[in-house]
């Protein structure tokens, strides 16, 4: 379904990439993180170009909740703890430097995005650890306090308030902002042979790529893959909400995320590793939370998305590997990615123009080291990119033990493949090694797809390819005689 951002911005389409340009800088994917990378850097006069493999913001911009925060959860005294202080302090300055930015931009370019200056909260049940988090945050410089009472109604002790953040329209907010911005839609990117990027339709010679895809589509150098998972959380817009100001978060492992939009309350959660909700019961767990705690409401949409998730819980954010001098990545936002996508911007900005950055130490791709490289190289013999794969024969007798709407790996005398029965009853086969790097794909029920547990790359029960890493899709080709049984 369409999230309420989507359905209230129709965005003005470009036309896709046709014959061979330059730039000084290309960007590659058009969400939050290439166009305010591209809006910061055409500020500075340095020509830039967007191309965007669909649409501008159709990536998992159009599902986030548009939080615009400092606060990524209860994290400053695990923070200090584990990275020191100067760490903690230079990630918190650089996110708050970025919500004071976003209120900037919006001011001084006029753009009407429902930006409303709030407060945002993490709320628990944990009386101590809100009373740690709140004297490790004000440590740190944060403008955080405790507060006993709550707007929500969650069962708490309280919560760590952040003042002075912000909430948003996010499409509304790209739409103005890429108004002057040299953008190709539909364009996406196959291929990078040195300072030239391909698309199907021409070219862009750049002397500076920015990687800006949401998951770096190119694997070696980087290996990005072995670095980060991706997660992927649920929401709901209720209507008939009593009406909040403020932004929530709960702490823990399966926190429930609350902001108003307009006249809807937006209920978000039951996050999971991608590839693995064999369940399949997320929306209806959200949903089950909505009729405890808004017992008068109504469902009006919901929606998903994901996000890359690195181990160290900071983005990667600045060159993309020791031998690509003039690559830069903007990746690992741990759904944090409305205030990530500013730093990024900011930091690239910096870099690119030859200027020294504060922040940019912390977030430097090049804080992995390559022993970290774990079991999932071995995936990697298994990629089976190129290969056109045929319909396999699936005994009739095991077809029929797949239900309509829902899906099943089936083993054939071929290989194994997915096999999706649609409420009509027609069936849908799919290879179910994901072209990325041959993982095997797991079904989703709750978004009726095919996702991959390693590396996050979906598609949909027909094979088209939803979200990357992987560039392509999974449809397998029909050959005669083929049969399903
Ligand atoms: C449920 C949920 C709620 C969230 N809520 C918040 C929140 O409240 N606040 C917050 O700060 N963060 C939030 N986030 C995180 C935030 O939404 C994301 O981090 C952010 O939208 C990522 O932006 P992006 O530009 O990196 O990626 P995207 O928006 O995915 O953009 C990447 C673009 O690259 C394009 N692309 C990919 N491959 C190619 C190619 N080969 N050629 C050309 N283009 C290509 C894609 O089509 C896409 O448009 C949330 C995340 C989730 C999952």
């Amino acid at each position: 379904m369409e999230s309420i951002w989507s359905s209230t911005c129709r965005m003005k389409e470009r036309e896709s990439l046709k014959g061979d340009i330059r730039a000084d800088v290309a960007v590659i994917g058009g969400g939050m993180a290439g166009i305010l990378a591209a809006y910061t850097l055409e500020r500075e006069g340095v020509h830039t170009v967007v191309l965007e493999a669909e649409r501008i913001g159709g990536g998992q911009t159009k599902n986030t909740t548009a939080k615009i925060t400092s606060q990524h959860g209860m994290f400053c005294r695990s923070f200090i703890e584990k990275k020191g202080r100067e760490t903690a302090e230079k990630y918190i300055q650089a996110n708050q430097a970025a919500v004071e930015e976003y209120k900037k931009i919006i001011y001084r370019e006029k753009i009407d995005c429902d930006l409303e200056e709030t407060d945002s909260f993490v709320y628990s049940d944990d009386e101590g650890s809100l009373i740690l988090e709140a004297e490790a945050a004000s440590k740190l410089g944060a403008p955080a306090s405790l507060v006993r009472k709550l707007e929500i109604p969650v069962p708490c002790a309280g919560a760590v308030k952040f003042r002075g953040q912000a909430q948003f329209h996010p499409l509304k907010f790209l739409e103005a902002l890429k108004e002057e911005l040299t953008i190709y839609e539909n364009s996406p990117v196959k291929e990078i042979e040195e300072e030239r990027i391909l698309t199907a339709g021409g070219s862009v010679k750049a002397d500076k790529i920015i990687f800006a895809t949401h998951y770096p589509f190119v694997n070696f150098p980087g290996m990005y893959f072995t670095r980060m998972h991706q997660e992927r959380s649920y929401v709901l817009a209720l209507e008939g909400a009593e009406n909040i100001k403020g932004m929530y978060i709960g702490s823990g492992p399966d926190p429930l995320s609350f902001r108003q939009y307009g006249k809807y309350l937006l209920l978000g959660g039951k996050s999971h590793r991608t590839g693995e909700n064999k369940d399949g019961c997320r929306y209806e767990e959200l949903r089950e939370a909505a009729r405890r705690f808004y017992p008068r409401s109504r469902e009006a949409a919901s929606w998903s998305a994901q996000d890359c998730i690195t181990a160290d819980q900071i983005p990667f954010i600045g060159q993309y590997a020791s031998d690509r001098p003039n690559w830069f990545a903007a990746t690992g936002f741990q759904k944090w990615g409305m205030t990530s996508s500013m730093v990024s911007a900011m930091i690239l900005r910096d870099r690119i123009c030859g200027r020294a950055n504060p922040y940019a130490d912390i977030f430097s791709p090049d804080r992995f080291s390559s022993e970290e490289i774990p079991q999932i190289m071995k995936d990697s013999g298994k990629a089976v990119k190129g290969l056109i794969k045929r319909f396999f024969h699936i005994p009739g007798d095991t077809v029929n033990l797949i239900a309509p709407g829902s899906a099943s790996i089936v083993e054939t005398a071929e290989g194994k493949v997915g096999v999706y029965r649609a409420e009509d009853g027609r069936l849908f086969q799919v290879d179910i090694v994901c072209p990325h790097l041959g993982c095997q794909l797991a079904w989703n029920p709750d978004e009726r797809t095919w996702d991959c547990p390693c590396h996050g790359s979906r598609f949909d029960y027909e094979g088209n390819l939803l979200e990357g890493p992987a560039q392509d899709g999974i449809r397998l080709e029909c050959k005669a005689g083929a049969s399903l049984g």
